[in-house]
C-alpha cells in the first residue's frame, strides 16, 4: 500500500525537513500508518518563523486594509467547502473522528471560523477620548506580530481555523504546529489559503513533536510575539515557561472536568439525553465533556439506568460509516490511559455499568457508579467515553461537588426551576455554562476556563484584544 505524504508548508510552499526526518500518522481505525509526516526540528522552526518574520515585516498582509484580508478569508472559507469531503477524511483517518461528525459539523464550523473573525474584524472599532481641549487622544489596535499557533487532535481542522483565524484576520502572520496525531488537514489548509490569495508566508506550517521537538523550538523562538495554546494543562504550564523568556503574551485553552447537574425538577428525558452527548460525544475526547453527573437523590435511580441505557445504545464502528457514533480513540497510547482509568477505578471498588475496552482501539461508553470524588477517575481529565455518575442532596452540595476540581471549563445545569438556573449559573466557576443543552455557541462570546482550564479569553472582541497591540495616540492640535 503506497503511504500518503504529509509534509511542513512553509513561504507558500511544500517543504520537507531539512534532516529528511519523518515520522508516520496512524489511521486508528486500521491500527496501520497511513501517511508519512515531516517531523520538524528547530531548523525548520527556525525557516518557518523566518518565513512568517518576513512576511510581517515587509509583506503586505498586515498593511491591508481589514476588508482586503476579510476577502481572502472568505476564499478560503469557500474552499475549505469545497473540498469538505477531502479535509473530513483527512481528519477522520488521522484520528477517528466519525466522518459524519468531520464532515457535517467540523468543515462548516472551520469556514464559519474563518468567515466570523473576517467580518468581526471589518466591525472593529477604536475609541476617540474626548475631553482634553488641545489634545486629541485616540486608540488603534495594530497586528501584534508573529503568533505560534498549537494545536490538540481532538478537532483537528476546527481548532486550527479557531486559532489562525483571529490571528490572520487582524494582520498577523502565523506558525501553526499541529498535533503530531492529527497532521494531514492543516497542510491542506495551509495549501488552500494560498489558493485563496494569502501571500506566501502568511501561514506556515510546522509539523512535530510537542516537547523536545518542533512545538518546544516554535515556543522558544525569540521571534515569536505571540502564543496561542490549546490542550493539555501540564502542557501550557511548559509552554508558559518558554513564553516567560522575552515575556510573550500566552492564550491558553486548557484541560477539563466538567460537569452536568441535573436537579429533581428537570425535565429528565431531556437531561439524560443532553447529559450522554456531553460526556460521550467524540468518544468523550472533549475538553467540554461533562464527564461527572450530579444528580439529585430522588431521582438518582432512575437518571442511572437511562444513562446507561443511552451508553449501551450508541453504535461503535467504522468511523467511515455513517451510522457510527462512537469511534476508536485516537491513539493506541490514548486507549491505553482510557483503559487504565477503568480498571483502576473497578480496583478501588467503583461499579462500570456496561461500556469498557472493545477490540483494537475502542472503548464503549461507560456508566461510573459508586466512586468517591477523591478517586483517580473524578479528579482527572480521562479525555474517554468515560462518565461517572454522584447522589446530592441539595442545591449547595451540588454546586460545591461541581467546583470541587481544579478545573472550570464547562457546567451543564438541567432544572426547569428559573431562578435556580440563574443563580446556580453563577455559583459554578467555570467559562462556559448551558442550562438544559450543551455545546451552544456564539463565536462573539468569551470562550476559555478559570483556574487550571486556561488563561484569557477568545472569541469576538476578546480575540481581538489578544491577537493585537493596543496603541493610544496623544495628537497636540493647539
Ligand atoms: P497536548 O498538550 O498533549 O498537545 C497539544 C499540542 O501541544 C500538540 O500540538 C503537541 O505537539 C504540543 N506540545 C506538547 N508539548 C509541547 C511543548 N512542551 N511545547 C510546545 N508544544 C507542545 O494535548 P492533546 O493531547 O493534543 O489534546 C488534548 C488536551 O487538549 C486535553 O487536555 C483537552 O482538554 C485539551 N483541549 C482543550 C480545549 C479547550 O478549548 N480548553 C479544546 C480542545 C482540547
Amino acid at each position: 500500500m503506497t503511504l500518503d505524504t504529509v509534509t511542513h508548508f512553509i513561504g507558500g510552499a511544500a517543504t520537507a525537513s531539512a534532516d529528511g526526518a519523518t515520522m508516520a500518522s496512524v489511521d486508528p481505525t486500521s491500527r496501520t500508518e497511513w501517511a508519512v509526516v515531516s517531523r520538524g526540528s528547530a531548523r525548520d522552526v527556525d525557516h518557518a518563523v523566518a518565513a512568517a518574520r518576513h512576511a510581517f515585516d515587509t509583506g503586505p498582509w498586515p498593511r491591508m486594509t481589514p476588508a482586503q484580508r476579510s476577502a481572502v478569508l472568505h476564499r478560503l472559507a469557500d474552499l475549505l467547502l469545497e473540498h469538505g469531503d477531502e479535509l473530513a477524511l483527512l481528519d477522520t483517518r488521522d484520528m477517528g473522528r466519525p466522518l459524519s461528525m468531520t464532515r457535517n459539523n467540523d468543515v462548516a464550523r472551520s469556514a464559519a471560523n474563518l468567515r466570523f473573525f473576517a467580518d468581526d474584524a471589518l466591525s472593529a472599532l477604536d475609541e476617540a477620548l474626548p475631553g482634553h481641549p488641545g489634545h486629541h487622544i485616540y486608540t488603534r489596535h495594530e497586528p501584534a506580530g508573529v503568533v505560534a499557533a498549537i494545536s490538540p487532535w481532538n478537532f483537528p481542522l476546527m481548532q486550527a481555523t479557531w486559532k489562525i483565524a483571529p490571528a490572520l484576520a487582524h494582520g498577523n502572520t502565523v506558525v501553526l504546529k499541529p498535533a503530531e496525531q492529527s497532521p494531514a488537514s492543516a497542510t491542506r489548509l495551509a495549501e488552500l489559503a494560498v489558493r485563496a490569495g494569502m501571500p506566501a508566508g502568511v501561514l506556515n506550517v510546522v509539523h512535530g513533536v510537542g516537547p523536545e521537538g518542533a512545538g518546544a523550538a516554535l515556543v522558544a523562538h525569540p521571534d515569536v510575539d505571540l502564543i496561542t495554546f490549546t490542550g493539555e494543562t501540564r502542557t501550557g504550564e511548559a509552554i508558559m515557561r518558554a513564553a516567560a523568556t522575552g515575556v510573550r503574551a500566552v492564550s491558553f485553552e486548557l484541560g477539563g472536568k466538567g460537569a452536568s447537574l441535573i436537579f429533581a425538577d428537570a425535565d429528565i428525558d431531556r437531561a439524560v439525553a443532553v447529559a450522554a452527548d456531553a460526556a460521550f460525544s467524540n468518544a468523550g475526547q472533549i475538553c467540554l465533556a461533562g464527564s461527572r453527573v450530579f444528580v439529585q437523590r430522588p431521582v438518582y435511580e432512575q437518571v442511572v439506568e437511562a444513562l446507561a441505557k443511552t451508553a449501551a445504545g450508541l453504535r461503535l464502528g467504522d468511523p467511515r460509516d455513517p451510522s457510527t457514533q462512537v469511534g476508536p480513540l485516537s491513539s493506541e497510547e490514548h486507549h491505553a490511559k482510557v483503559t487504565g482509568h477503568l480498571r483502576r477505578a473497578a480496583e478501588e471498588g467503583a461499579t462500570l455499568l456496561g461500556g469498557g475496552p472493545r477490540d483494537g482501539w475502542w472503548v464503549a461508553p461507560t456508566v461510573v457508579v459508586d466512586v468517591t470524588a477523591d478517586a483517580a477517575i473524578c479528579r482527572d481529565e480521562v479525555f474517554g467515553p468515560v462518565l461517572t455518575v454522584h447522589p446530592f442532596d441539595t442545591e449547595e452540595e451540588a454546586v460545591q461537588a461541581a467546583n470541587a476540581t481544579p478545573y472550570g471549563l464547562s457546567a451543564m445545569v438541567f432544572t426547569n426551576h428559573l431562578a435556580r438556573a440563574h443563580r446556580v449559573a453563577g455559583l459554578l466557576r467555570a467559562g462556559n455554562v448551558w442550562v438544559n443543552c450543551f455545546w451552544i455557541r456564539d463565536l462573539r462570546s468569551p470562550f476559555g476556563g478559570f483556574g487550571r482550564s486556561g488563561i484569557g479569553r477568545e472569541g469576538g472582541r476578546h480575540s481581538r484584544e489578544f491577537f493585537t497591540e493596543a496603541k493610544t495616540v496623544v495628537i497636540d492640535v493647539t
